[in-house]
Parts: C-alpha cells; structure tokens; sequence
C-alpha cells in the first residue's frame, strides 16, 4: 500500500479529532485522497504521507540537513533517559487501557521524540496510542512520514491548529516554543501538557566554543518556567542532567542538529569538528502540567 493510503486511512479513521485551519468547520476524508472541509476548504495527502493543512507560507532555516542530523542524534540515544522518564509520566498518569490515547506532539520536527515516546507508551498498554505531530517545517515532516507511517504528520502553524478543541490527552513541546492558549483549547479537560526546556548547561560544550562571550555561553530558561507556570498548574517538574559520550560520527551531526551553530564561524565548527570532544551535557527541565 502507498504511503499516501495508509496515510489518508489512519487520518480516515481519526478524522474527528480535525477542524479546518481557515473555517473551523468539521473535515473529513474525501476519496482517500483529501482532507476537505464542510466548506470545501481543501488539503491534499501528499504521496510522501502527511498532510500540508499550512494557511500561509512560513520561511524557516530548518532544512532537511538539520532533521536527518537530529534523527541521527536521537537514534544514537541521546535523549532516552528523557523518553524513559516522560512515557513513565503518561503510563502512570493517563489512563490507557480505556480507549485510544491521543498525544500531540507541537514542533514535532524529523518526529524521533514522538515516534519513541508513543512506542514506550503502546508497549505497555492494551488500548491504542495515537501519535499525531505538527511541524511548520516540512522538510522535518518528510523526514517524520518517511520513517514512521503509523502516525499522523502534519505541516501545520500552531497558531492556526488544525484540531478540535479537548482532543488531546497529551501535549508535547519539547524543545521548540508553545503556544498556551491553543494548548489550553487542544487538552481536554484531564490531560496533560510536557514541556522540555533547556538549562543552562544544555550542550554547554558547544556553547563554550562557539560563544566568545561569558553571558552567552551560559542561558536562563527562567522566563520560559515562569510563563508555564502562568499558564498550567503545574504538577511536577523535574531536572535531568546527564553527559553523553560521544563518537567521532556523531560531532558532525550534534553541530548541524542545532541552532547554535547558525552565528558560529566555520573556523569554531572547524575547532570543535577537531577538538576530540568525547561527551556532551544534556541539561534538561521537563515541566507537566494541567489546565
Ligand atoms: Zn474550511
């Protein structure tokens, strides 16, 4: 079956949870081909197998060279101490065995958080997980469709979401800027919001060379906590700290997954590509919350 079937099926069999982007009106599968509106508003599959549900064209630096490195770093393990501990929090919090658990994950990117999280959740449930990833970047999207056919990917701005308000038991945000009051509107009423915020060593390896600069090799994520907080009563929030060991394959691809390296010389990337860095710090806040 192509990737736009099964694509088109699985958005077919869910198609509930979507409202228009422009109109808010209901939306439905037309002819496995595209997801149109009671007003005829139309968004076609894409044979890659996700769907552009974008109202205006958005620049974005984000290209398909920085996905596939991110897709490579989280491969190699980076961030499974983070999916241990966030789909422990959705297994003990949500309930499973009831019916389909739906998680949005918001600035999905190349998907490796979602696609990892949800097959630790499915592990252990009995009833079925949805996967559901928006992006505004649709080179991170192809990457996401690519690899993961089983759930659904959209280019979408979070800003004009297209999904019905309470659909979501649980919102994901890691490492990419909300938007609260469209989080508000997308969780029902149990659900949960998870937040990953960086601290100040995240990458602080990276940062060191790159920043010439004392204030700005360090970072607060200080407002970004208290504008959580304003916006979610908060549940929990937990620190995770952890250093990585690091093979020489995967500096190249740790240097092009982030933004950091866009104000960089290529002289500094040159000094970090050569300086045997052997382990990198990942310093994490992961906030849950609840409306
Ligand atoms: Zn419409």
């Amino acid at each position: 079956m192509s990737k736009k079937i099964i694509c088109a099926e699985l958005i077919n069999k869910f198609e509930k949870i979507f409202q228009c982007p422009i109109c808010s009106s209901p939306m439905g599968i037309v002819d496995l081909k595209s997801l149109i509106c009671s007003n005829n508003h139309t968004f076609d599959i894409a044979k890659q197998g996700y769907v552009n549900l974008m109202t205006r064209s958005l620049a974005s630096r984000y290209d398909k060279e920085l996905f596939e490195s991110r897709k490579i770093i989280a491969e190699s393990g980076f961030f499974e101490p983070l999916y241990r501990m966030v789909s422990e929090w959705i297994k003990n919090d949500v309930r499973l065995e009831e019916e389909t658990v739906k998680i949005l994950d918001t600035g999905c990117g190349e998907g490796s958080h979602l696609s990892r999280i949800k097959q630790k959740i499915s592990s252990h449930s009995t009833g079925e997980v949805l996967g559901v990833g928006i992006d505004i970047a649709k080179e991170g999207i192809l990457v996401a469709a690519k690899h993961h056919s089983n759930m659904i990917w959209c280019v979408a701005d979070l800003a004009h979401s297209p999904f019905k308000s309470n659909t979501f038991d649980v919102i994901l945000n890691i490492l990419s800027p909300a938007n609260y009051k469209e989080f508000q509107r997308l969780l029902n009423d149990n659900g949960i919001v998870i937040k990953v915020v960086p601290r100040s060593d995240y990458l602080k390896e990276l940062r060191e060379v790159f920043f010439d600069e004392p204030e700005k090799q360090s970072y607060s994520n200080q407002k970004i906590v208290r504008r959580f907080n304003a916006n979610f009563e908060t549940v929990d929030m937990f620190r995770l700290c952890y250093s990585v060991s690091l093979s020489k394959a995967l500096i190249s691809p740790l240097i092009r997954m982030t933004p950091l390296s866009w104000s960089a010389t290529a002289e500094k990337i040159e000094a970090l590509l050569n300086m045997n860095l052997s382990e990198i710090t990942i310093d994490l806040d992961v906030l849950i919350g609840k409306k």
